[in-house]
Order: structure tokens, then sequence, then C-alpha cells
């Protein structure tokens, strides 16, 4: 099978034969369907994900179907499709894997980072951390879900959205916060976007939200603020710590900005009566695998996707390239 390998840090993939892996117990071989290219991909072969493994297999946006199981496996069965998600491994036994937050466990294992992603024609993962596809999504528009659309979702169920919210997306115009929006427009909440220019304007008003904030020339925080007393939710979904700092005071009181992007810069926010609002501030990264059933049953039931770009697996280098160079634009999904 074609696979795509990082060897090193700052490298290019390189392209080689392998044999299809055989599934080890409690394991199944996942013929992959299609692959996202995501930005944390980019970020572990720049070097900024400590302890990464290399030589690997990058890619956890993963939609395939079951080719065969190791010994032990009672789901999911072969023929089933699937969907794999950057979680990739927990040690199953502490008290956060115990009450279904794997993604909180100490031990926990990155798919494509600790272990061969999604980059391949086939890939080994752990059965209790796939997911089903539920019908009606298409394969490989899916991908994406697994980990922008999981990370957007569950982003919003863990800062208490609710259909009266007020939520605010910062970068709403990339994957992550198209989806984002669409899910809190779909969810009941009130929705404001908001970007660095007006150009993001009529596609976040076409996606439902009914004011767009460009942070160029003003103060973001006092326009949101504004707005019926500000936001009860503010999601983060660019790659910028000082971008979701420079909204915080446009949170409604006992409100909740949450960190779903986030740049190396350190997270530093006003005080002055500012806590007196008694703001919540927390970081997202991504979800458990119960999380990325909900996700996926709740796209479904609505119809929501993402736009994206179908390449070829060759083409990664080259879409890689466009991403460091700030070029963000649809999400490219490889297909197999
Ligand atoms: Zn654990
Ligand atoms: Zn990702």
């Amino acid at each position: 099978m074609l696979t795509a390998v990082a060897e090193a840090v700052q490298e290019p993939l390189t392209f080689v034969e392998r044999d299809v892996p055989d599934p080890g117990p409690g394991e199944v071989l996942v013929k992959v369907t299609a692959c996202g290219v995501c930005y944390t991909d980019l970020d572990v072969l720049q070097g900024h994900w400590p302890g990464a493994r290399f030589p690997v297999v990058p890619g956890h946006e993963i939609i395939g179907v079951v080719a065969a199981v190791g010994t032990g496996v009672a789901f999911p069965p072969v023929g089933l499709t699937v969907g794999a998600q950057i979680l990739g491994d927990s040690d199953r036994r502490c008290d956060y894997c115990v009450r279904g937050e794997q993604i909180l466990c100490p031990h926990k294992r990155f798919t494509g980072i600790d272990f061969d992603g999604g980059y391949a024609g086939y890939a080994v993962l752990k059965a209790d951390f796939v997911s089903p596809l539920p019908d009606g999504l298409d394969p490989v528009a899916a991908a994406p879900l697994m980990c922008a659309g999981l990370t957007a979702f569950n982003g919003l169920r863990q800062a208490g959205i609710a259909a009266t919210s007020r939520v605010a997306v910062i970068g709403a115009s990339g994957t992550l916060g198209t989806l984002a929006v669409r899910y809190a427009v779909a969810m009941g909440a009130r929705v404001a976007a908001v970007g660095r220019s007006d150009r993001g304007e009529a596609a976040a008003r076409e996606l439902g939200a009914e004011l767009f904030i460009a942070t160029a020339g003003r103060d973001p925080g006092e326009a949101l603020a504004a707005w019926d007393g500000g936001a009860d939710v503010i999601l983060n979904a660019a790659p910028s710590t000082s971008a979701a700092a420079a909204v915080y005071s446009g949170l409604a009181p006992d409100g909740t900005l949450v960190l779903c992007g986030y740049g190396p810069e350190p997270l530093s926010l006003p005080t002055g009566t500012l806590p007196l609002r008694r703001p919540h501030v927390m970081f997202n990264p991504s979800g458990s695998p119960h999380n990325a059933r909900e996700t996926l049953a709740f796209s479904a039931a609505h119809g929501i996707v993402p736009d994206y770009t179908p390449i070829g697996l060759r083409d990664v280098n080259a879409t890689l390239d466009t991403m460091a160079k700030g070029h963000p634009g649809k999400r490219s999904i490889i297909v197999f």
C-alpha cells in the first residue's frame, strides 16, 4: 500500500510501498476511504509537538471501512464504516477513562503522532477508539468531522451552550470556525462571527451568524459587549491566543471563553472589573469517543459537513506547504 511517511521534523513526507499490516489484539484494520489534512499534522511536522515519534505516518481525520479485526474484538465488525480521531488510545483504567473522559487520560496516545495514522491505504486502530459513521454522512466529506468537527462541537458543549445562548466564534472562516458557527446555529443559539476584516461577513451571515465583528481598527470586546450584554460563549477557532484575549472583555456575566485554537504566545487577560462578571476560561483539546459519536450523530441529523478540496496522497506535501504559508482555504482531504 502507498504510504506517506514523516521521517523527521521539517522534512517533506516520503512515499513508500508498505505491506498491509495485521491488526493485533483489540485492534482493527481499516481500509482508509479518506483522511483530512489537519493543522495539527503541520504542527507535528514543524516540530511543535513535544515527544512526537518519528518516523510516523501522519493523519487523524480518518474515515474507512473495517477490513479485518484482531483477537478479542466484538465491535466494530468487518465491513462497517468507521471514523478515527486524534485520540487513539488510553490506559482504560484511570478515573478519567472509567468515566468516559479518555481525552483527559494521563496515558493517552495520539493517532498519526504516537502511532501510524491515515496517510496510507490502511491503518491499524484501537477498536474502542473508532466511531461508526451514521447513515447519511458522506464518507469523504465527514473526515474533518473527526477532528475539526469534534473539537468545535465538543468545545461548544464543554462551554455550556444552551438554545438561548449568544455565541461568538473567532476565526469563523476556517474549517473549525465554520463548523462551530453551523453547530451553534443548529443548537438554537444566536451567533456572532468575529474576523479580521469585513471580507468574511457575507459568508458568516450565510452560515447563520446574525452579527459580524471585524477586529481591524476597533476593540472587538467592546463591540461584542454591546450585543445584548455580551456573549455567553466565545469559541476561539483561530490559531492565535492573542485573538482570543482581544475579545475576552465581550463575555457576558458567567460566560465562558473556550480556546479550541491557540498560538505559542501566552494567554494574557485584562482584569479591572472583568473578574466581577465571574468569567470562565478553558481550553478544549478535541474529545473522547462518546463526544465523537455525538458529533457524528448531530452532524448527520443537521446535514453538517465542511466544504473540502479532494486531493491524492501524493499531493499532500504541496497541501502542507500551502497551509504553512498561511493560505487556509477549504480543508484538503486525501481520497483513496
Ligand atoms: Zn486513562
Ligand atoms: Zn486535527
